[in-house]
């Protein structure tokens, strides 16, 4: 018979066991989420079609590495031929452990690339103290990134955006820029050379967080080069995650609301010809109800779970 403290160590290894396996389920869910969600994005935007070769930028932080490792999950799975080359370029910021990435990706067994140029020296150079340099920045690396896929023979350009990326980009468009405009799934590079695909577009920044914490991936940080974060940004960052705490389900409900639009009920002339709009004589659901209070229904959109509301 076992004694009281033998028990003690046998319930304690029962409680690790359970746990354990808890972990490995939540896990094992995750992943395919994300698989899911990485699939329904490709599918409804055609972001990938057979024999597209596609450079996967990749700048060391979580997202890069997720859409990475989702990717070559998908292209294992995948009902089509295509090629994926992962991307970085090193801009020589102080401290940027340039081994990091190539270690990571010959272990991978994965083609890639990377590309050093000193971008930092001439931005240091180029902009005085204490302003930002993001604009100079990003406008070097992205004509870097587009030569290099020109070199490459990459036809597309995948970014790391997520979904909250999306929403942030959307409501900072609105609150600074005047305009209801996001972050597409998919566009045509502004060189009208490529197409640029982000096929996390459904993925929640959290399930990132969580995948990067259980694939222990080699993080570099992200201030290396000295700039302040956005302010803006963080502000509208901060802004949509004090509203999802307070209303659950509301960030799922925006983002629904990206893929639902109605031009006839906004104001943009160019959407809707509202100077030559004529009577029907048709009853329509989406005509004008007058002073009767609308009424919110659950929207329902592929791979997105969204809350109702009223
Ligand atoms: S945060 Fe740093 S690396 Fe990123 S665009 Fe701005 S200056 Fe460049």
């Amino acid at each position: 018979m076992n004694t009281a403290s033998e028990n003690t160590w046998v319930d304690a290894e029962a409680a690790d066991a359970a746990k354990a396996a808890k972990i490995e389920r939540e896990t094992h869910k995750l992943e395919k989420r994300l698989c899911r969600q990485m699939g329904q994005a490709i599918s409804d935007f055609n972001l990938i079609e057979a024999g597209d070769r596609i450079m996967v930028c990749m700048s060391g932080g979580k997202d890069s590495y997720g859409m990475l490792d989702i990717l070559l999950k998908m292209k294992a799975r995948a009902p089509v031929d295509f090629e994926l080359v992962a991307v970085n370029l090193d801009q020589k910021q102080p401290g940027f452990p340039a081994e990091v990435l190539p270690n990571y990706l010959q272990g991978l067994g994965v083609e890639f690339h990377i590309e050093t140029q000193d971008t930092y020296s001439i931005v240091k150079d180029k902009i005085p103290e204490g302003k930002t340099m993001c604009s100079l920045c990003s406008r070097l690396r992205r004509g870097i990134l587009y030569r290099v896929a020109r070199e490459l023979k990459c036809n597309k350009l995948a970014l790391g955006h997520h979904r909250d990326d999306m929403l942030q980009t959307f409501f900072l468009n609105m609150f600074f820029g005047g305009k209801l405009k996001g972050m597409p799934p998919k566009l045509v590079s502004d060189n009208g050379e490529f197409m640029v695909i982000r096929p996390l577009a459904y993925v929640a920044e959290s399930d990132l967080i969580r995948w990067a914490e259980h694939r222990q991936f080699p993080i570099i940080p992200c201030t290396l080069c000295g700039s302040q974060e956005n302010l803006q940004r963080l502000q509208v960052g901060n802004m949509l995650r004090e509203w999802q705490k307070k209303h659950p389900g509301r960030i799922e409900n925006m983002f629904a609301a990206l893929q639902n639009v109605v031009p006839s009920h906004l104001m943009d002339a160019g959407l809707h010809d509202f100077k030559n709009l004529q009577i029907t004589g048709i009853a329509s659901d989406d005509g004008d109800k007058a002073f009767d209070e609308e009424e919110f229904k659950e929207a329902s959109l592929p791979g997105i779970q969204v809350i109702s509301i009223g």
